[in-house]
C-alpha cells in the first residue's frame, strides 16, 4: 500500500482550516470524485475514499486532535478508519453531507447518502449436519438437503407493507434512518448521529403490514438446497455458504448456512488425518509360507502380497489409497497392518498337528528379523 497522504493536503486546506472550511473542502472534492459521476473509474474511487478518510478524522474534534499530535501513527486504533473506509463506511457517515447537495438524488448505483445511510437487517445463520461415508469423503459429493428456514414473504417482496408497497418515508429521519443533533460547546459545534427511534433505522414506516407475515416480511418455508462438499473434509469441519442462511427480517442481507461435518465410521478401515488404517489377519502357515489376501479400500477390494515370513506386526504401505488432502496436498496412503490369527477351539486332529509343529525348533536365530524390528513398526504405525 503506498504511503498516506497529509489530511490537510488531501483536502486542500491549511493546518488551522475550521470545520466550516473543512466541512466545504470535503464537498468539493466528494462531489468531484464521486463514484456515480465516474463510473468505474478507480483512480476517482481512491480519491473519494482518500477525502472520506481524510474528512473523518479532520471533522472529528478527538480524532483531529490525535492526528495532529501523532499523525497517521496516532488512528490505527479504536474509532479510525485504519484499514481504509469502504464505500458503505461513507455512505453511512457521510450521507448527510451528499444528502443536503440535493443533486445526487437522481445518482443511480450508490443511490446518494440517504439510502446507504439507513440500517441493513441481517438474517441469521442456518445451521446443519451432513453425515458423510469415508467414501463420500474421498471422492467429494453433492448432498441434497432439506432444511427450514425464513425466506422472503412473496406477498410483500419481503417488505412486511401489504402488496409492497404500503409504506411511507419516515418523516422524522427523512429516509436516512438516523438522526443528526447539532450541540453547541466550549469546543465548538458537537455533531452526534444516532438511530432514528421512528423507524428504528429503517427509513421508511409501514402503514398497513403485509397479512400473509404479519409485517415481518419473512416467512418459514422448506428448501432443498445442494451443497457441494469437496473431497477430504474431516469430522468437526464446517463449511460456511454465504447468503443461504435465513432471510432478515423486512429486506436485508440473508445470514449463511453453517454445515457441520460428521463422519461416519467405516466397517473395516480407520481414519487418522489423511491416512487410514486396517487390520488384516493372516493364518500361521500364510505367514510362514506367503499368500495374497484381500484388501478393503475406499475403491474397492485389493490384493497384497504377504511375503513368506512376514511377521506379525508388519505395516504395508499402500500408496495414494488414503484420502485426498482438503487442501489439494496429495494424497494419503492405505496402512495395513499385519496381524497373525492365532486359533482358538481346536479339534483332537488339529491338536495333534500343532504338537507335531512343536517337535520342531521354531525359535528365532540370533539376529534374524526379531523383536527389536517388531517394536520399531509398531510405533511407526501408531504415530
Ligand atoms: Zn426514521
Ligand atoms: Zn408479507
Amino acid at each position: 500500500m503506498a504511503e498516506k497522504r497529509d489530511y490537510y493536503e488531501v483536502l486542500g486546506v491549511s493546518k488551522n482550516a475550521d470545520a466550516a472550511e473543512i466541512k466545504k473542502a470535503y464537498r468539493k472534492l466528494a462531489l468531484q470524485y464521486h463514484p456515480d459521476k465516474n463510473p468505474g473509474n478507480k483512480e476517482a474511487e481512491e480519491k473519494f475514499k482518500e477525502a472520506a478518510e481524510a474528512y473523518d478524522v479532520l471533522s472529528n474534534e478527538e480524532k483531529r486532535r490525535r492526528y495532529d499530535q501523532f499523525g497517521h501513527a496516532g488512528m490505527g486504533g479504536a474509532g479510525g478508519f485504519g484499514g481504509g473506509m469502504s464505500m458503505d463506511d461513507i455512505f453511512s457517515h457521510f450521507g448527510d453531507i451528499f444528502g443536503s447537495f440535493g443533486g445526487f438524488g437522481g445518482f443511480s448505483g450508490f443511490g446518494g447518502g440517504n439510502r446507504s445511510a439507513r440500517r441493513v437487517n441481517r438474517g441469521s445463520n442456518l445451521r446443519v449436519k451432513v453425515k458423510l461415508t469415508l467414501e463420500e469423503i474421498a471422492t467429494g459429493v453433492d448432498k441434497k438437503i432439506k432444511v427450514k428456514k425464513y425466506v422472503a414473504d412473496e406477498h410483500c417482496h419481503g417488505t412486511g407493507a401489504k402488496d409492497g408497497t404500503s409504506f411511507s418515508t419516515c418523516s422524522t429521519c427523512h429516509g436516512t434512518g438516523q438522526v443528526t443533533r447539532v450541540q453547541q460547546t466550549i469546543l465548538g459545534a458537537m455533531q452526534t448521529t444516532s438511530t432514528c427511534p421512528t423507524c428504528g433505522g429503517e427509513g421508511k414506516i409501514i402503514n398497513e403490514k403485509c397479512p400473509h407475515c404479519n409485517g415481518e416480511g419473512v416467512q418459514l418455508s422448506e428448501e432443498v438446497i445442494t451443497l457441494h462438499i469437496p473431497a477430504g473434509v474431516a469430522d468437526g469441519m464446517q463449511l460456511s455458504i454465504s447468503g443461504k442462511g435465513n432471510a432478515a427480517r423486512r429486506g436485508g442481507v440473508n445470514g449463511d448456512l453453517i454445515v457441520l461435518i460428521e463422519e461416519v465410521e467405516h466397517p473395516d478401515l480407520v481414519r487418522d488425518g489423511n491416512d487410514l488404517l486396517y487390520n488384516a489377519f493372516v493364518s500361521f502357515p500364510d505367514a510362514v509360507l506367503g499368500e495374497s489376501v484381500e484388501i478393503p479400500t475406499l475403491d474397492g477390494k485389493v490384493k497384497v502380497k504377504i511375503e513368506p515370513g512376514t511377521q506379525p506386526g508388519k505395516v504395508l504401505r499402500l500408496k495414494g489409497k488414503g484420502i485426498p488432502d482438503v487442501n489439494g496436498y496429495g494424497r494419503g496412503d492405505l496402512l495395513v497392518r499385519v496381524n497373525v490369527w492365532i486359533p482358538k477351539n481346536l479339534s483332537k486332529e488339529d491338536k495333534k498337528l500343532v504338537e507335531e509343529l512343536k517337535e520342531r525348533d521354531f525359535v528365532k536365530p540370533a539376529g534374524g528379523d526379531g523383536k527389536k524390528s517388531f517394536f520399531r513398526k509398531m510405533k511407526d504405525f501408531f504415530e
